[in-house]
């Protein structure tokens, strides 16, 4: 930005503030040529008057446009720094010698508002951290940085790193770069992680030590009791099988996670998929007593997709809605859309007591379970929902959950 540019917009702006001053020195004028002064003198001492009040505030003004743009006009190396700062995400002030704020990126500017040039950092940043840390860097030279957590507008966590840079302006001036890097993705990506990682070894922990129980007991009280021996094999077996259906399921959640940005390109034609689907769950449906009734219109209805995957989300629905719907004795799975451009729809509805609305928005997440012991005992390892999710996800489909108490569930894919 040049002189020039910048001088002709803060002029009209000081006219504008100091219009009231100028009125009123123009009245007197007019007061003292009617009063009988020489006309020729009342408007030179007028204009010598006005010039000195807008040359003084010109001079004085602080620019009201942006810190950013204002201060570009300081030389070639800071025009460099606004071009190359704006171009970053994340939000860096310019701190002077004297901790004024200089500069704002655009990133700064919508982190935390805009801050008018000359503002002292200590007027915004209210961290004593943060501000200890400039002090110290302004004193001795050495590069610093600090975590910081801020609680609005949103909860953030920034490690904010202050680093000295000489910059040519006004014949050479130490500046310092307050740059703020956002970790709150990675924080929350790290605690989710660590979650994971403590469910999974308690799910795995508890059919571990019940088996271990077992054989102790066979090895040692009841080693000669044949009836026993069935019985604690029976369930030794159980949760041997509950354990590696963890496993699977946490193995197919490990492998979607590996491909969730590579979209599947096969062509599959959903209604034989859900027919063979609901073929392949008709002996766990006549266990619990419920009825699967399928509605596919006459023409295929076909979907970019992988089918081992889609046969997956379907089983998992249909099977949950067989299991948690059980009282309502029916499940219809209704197939539509795809013809004019209609979303294809595969809705799997269940007559059962529903899920409470306070769990609908987290069920899909891992190891989430509206009731840890139904689930235990339908055999359920609480991944069911988050692997359908990452499939659909990789799918580019969607599943809507729509519920009520004690009248069933309505998942609906679209796709
Ligand atoms: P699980 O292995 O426990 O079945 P899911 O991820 O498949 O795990 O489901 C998570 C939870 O969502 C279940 O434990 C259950 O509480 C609830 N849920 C899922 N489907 C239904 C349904 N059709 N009706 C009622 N609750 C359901």
């Amino acid at each position: 930005m040049n002189e020039e540019n910048a001088f002709w917009p803060v002029l009209t702006a000081r006219v504008s503030a100091e219009k009231w001053i100028l009125i009123l020195s123009a009245l007197i004028a007019i007061v003292l040529i009617a009063s009988g002064m020489h006309p020729g003198i009342v408007f030179l001492f007028w204009l010598v008057l006005a010039a000195a009040l807008l040359s003084r505030s010109v001079a004085a003004a602080p620019p009201s446009v942006p810190v950013m743009q204002a201060s570009a006009a300081g030389g070639d190396q800071l025009d460099t720094l606004v071009i190359v700062l704006n171009a970053l995400d994340m939000p860096v002030l310019v701190v002077a010698a004297d901790e004024t704020v200089l500069l704002q990126n655009l990133a700064a500017e919508k982190a935390f508002g805009t801050i008018p040039q000359n503002t002292y950092l200590a007027a915004r940043v209210r961290s004593p951290g943060i501000l200890d840390m400039v002090r110290e860097t302004i004193s001795t030279g050495k590069i610093n940085q600090i975590e910081h957590s801020e609680r609005l507008p949103s909860e953030a966590v920034y490690i904010v790193r202050v680093a000295p840079a000489e910059i040519s302006i006004d014949g050479g001036r130490q500046l310092y770069i307050l740059s703020y890097r956002d970790i709150s993705q990675a924080r929350r990506i790290d605690r989710m992680r660590s979650d994971f990682v403590a469910n999974a070894s308690h799910e795995l922990r508890t059919p571990l030590a019940s088996l271990r129980g077992f054989i102790e007991t066979l090895q040692g009280p009841a080693r000669n009791d044949v009836k026993a021996h069935e019985k604690f094999l029976g369930i030794m077996h159980e949760q041997a099988t509950r354990m590696s259906r963890l496993v699977d399921d946490l193995l197919s959640l490990s492998r979607l996670e590996l491909k969730s940005h590579i979209a599947p390109d096969e062509k599959v034609d959903l209604a034989p998929l859900l027919g063979h689907v609901i073929d392949s769950l008709s002996p766990l449906a006549q266990d619990v007593d419920v009825t699967i009734a399928l509605d596919v219109p006459d023409a295929p209805v076909f979907v970019h997709g992988d089918r081992d995957e889609l046969i997956e989300v379907f089983e998992n629905l249909i099977e949950n809605a067989c299991k948690y719907g059980q009282e309502g004795k029916k499940v219809e799975v209704t197939l539509s859309g795809g013809d004019e451009g209609s979303p294809v729809e595969v809705a799997v509805r269940d007559f059962g007591p529903g899920i409470p609305t306070e769990h609908v928005p987290r069920i899909t997440e891992r190891f989430y379970r509206v009731n840890v012991e139904a689930s235990r005992s339908k055999k359920g390892t609480g991944l069911g929902l988050a692997i359908v999710k990452h499939i659909l996800t990789r799918h580019r489909a969607r599943m809507i959950v729509q519920s009520e108490l004690g009248k069933g569930t309505l998942f609906t894919v679209r796709f």
